[in-house]
């Protein structure tokens, strides 16, 4: 797959992540498409969020399962959460 291939960030615009599930069966994929991009308004937003409603230091990234077609969220506890199972 290449770089033109990879989807866009609904929320921010830019191109997202191939990013290497680190639990293969939770997610029933090998890779992922997330938005590590920490200006992401989805993801600065989240913080507040979380801290408001669940009262945890944690916020989230666009998803999107190439396997499922299907996005969402994945819960991150710290801006690096993650980012060192990026393929870039
Ligand atoms: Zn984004």
């Amino acid at each position: 797959m290449n770089q033109e291939e990879r989807p866009v960030c609904p929320h921010c615009q830019q191109k997202m992540k191939k990013w290497y599930c680190p639990d293969v069966s939770t997610w029933g994929t090998e890779f992922q498409f997330v938005c590590f991009n920490d200006e992401c308004p989805y993801f600065v937003r989240g913080w507040d969020h979380m801290m408001k409603t669940q009262n945890v230091t944690a916020s989230y990234r666009h998803r999107y399962n190439p396997e499922t077609k299907e996005t969402g969220p994945l819960p991150v506890w710290s801006k690096d959460n993650f980012k060192k199972q990026i393929e870039d």
